[in-house]
């Protein structure tokens, strides 16, 4: 089976020749393990921050090893008591066409439940993500106005839309084209959403939000962050989820300069990794699950089509082509 290696550290944006397909040899699954032909593969932005060779809350990607990540595949070979050939199952071996790996580390999924690809993204780590940061961490309450960045996303997304149903009095969104703001208010029912290509951030939101903002979901970071901290009320929250304004950058960024702020408002400004709620994973799969099935939630998705088109949707998650999840589908 083929399988993507990062064989360059990327400096700044990563380009094509940082990767390579290779051919690999799949092994027979040894006692307790199952090899599965992958269906999906997820692209994170969280990827593009292990190619660097730094300590994080992740370990970096070796160099020409195989890149890991989410993806759901079919049962080809088990091993494993309780797996057999033909079960769906959620893993984190993606990148590669065939993966063989213990079964206590893959989840069984039903595709009968929902899409495939959907436990990758709405009903996955992203969904949780959304979930537990804008509950949790964010505090939210009903009654609070919302802002959230990166809202046409897979995260923002569907925090704009559980702020909704929760009972915010305003979500507000921002997104990178006038397509996806047209979106994110006539397809998932925020009430205001703005372009920030289109004019400074701050200005938008004010417009946007002239009474200000109770809670703010960061996905981006930088301008996004300092506009956010002026329009945050006194006692506001800000759950700090992903700053991918800055995650190609070689310096570090000037914004926020505003901080001071965080005094005077006694801002709670709160980072989120979504590994530390998992304790909140049935609740969410319920209650998601109930709203997707009555309608009441509604996602995208973003298809790449092809193991050796990976890269390109990687690269492209990073320059806003999806809406939605970013999900490559991968091709028997
Ligand atoms: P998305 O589906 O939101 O895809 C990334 C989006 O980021 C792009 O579509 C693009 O949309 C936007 N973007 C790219 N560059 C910029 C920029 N310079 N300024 C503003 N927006 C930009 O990805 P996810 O939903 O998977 O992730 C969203 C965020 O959540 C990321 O920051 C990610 O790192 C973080 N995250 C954090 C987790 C945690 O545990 N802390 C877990 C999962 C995700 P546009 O066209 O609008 O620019």
């Amino acid at each position: 089976g083929r399988e993507w290696h990062l064989v360059a550290r990327p400096d700044g944006w990563p380009v094509p020749g940082d990767f390579a397909l290779r051919e690999a040899e799949v092994p027979a699954p040894g006692p307790g393990q199952i090899a599965v032909r992958n269906l999906f593969m997820s692209v994170d932005p969280y990827m593009r921050g292990r190619m660097n060779d730094v300590k994080s809350y992740v370990p970096p990607f070796r160099l020409d090893a195989p890149l890991d990540g989410g993806a759901v595949g079919v049962v080809v070979a088990s091993e494993a008591e309780g797996v057999a050939v033909g079960d769906h199952v959620l893993h984190g071996l993606g990148w590669r066409e065939y993966a063989v790996l213990d079964a206590r580390h893959a989840t069984t999924v039903d595709p009968d439940v929902a899409p495939l690809s959907a436990y990758l993204g709405v009903l996955g780590m992203p969904g949780l993500t959304a979930y537990a940061g804008l509950l949790r961490v964010g505090a939210f309450q009903e009654g609070d106005a919302v802002f959230v960045s990166g809202a046409a996303g897979a995260v923002g997304s569907q925090v704009g839309q559980i702020a909704k149903l929760k009972g915010a009095s305003r979500v507000i969104g921002s997104a990178g084209s006038d397509e996806k703001v047209k979106v994110l208010v006539e397809e998932y029912g925020f009430d205001a959403a703005f372009n920030y290509k289109n004019g400074p951030v701050r200005e938008q939101l004010k417009q946007a939000a002239p009474d200000g903002i109770d809670v703010y979901f960061d996905n981006v970071g930088g301008e996004h962050l300092e506009a956010a901290i002026s329009s945050l009320k006194v006692h506001g929250r800000a759950a700090i989820c992903g700053m991918i304004a800055q995650y190609n950058a070689t310096e570090p960024p000037a914004a926020p300069r505003n901080l001071a702020m965080v005094i005077g408002k006694r801002l709670r400004l709160e980072g989120l990794l979504v590994g530390d709620h998992a304790d909140l994973k049935e609740q969410f799969v319920d209650e998601v699950g109930g709203w997707l099935r009555d309608g009441s939630l509604r996602y995208r998705e973003t298809v790449v089509d092809g193991i050796d088109h990976a890269v390109d949707a990687f690269l492209g998650l990073l320059r806003g082509e999806n809406t939605g999840k970013m999900v490559v589908r991968l091709d028997a």
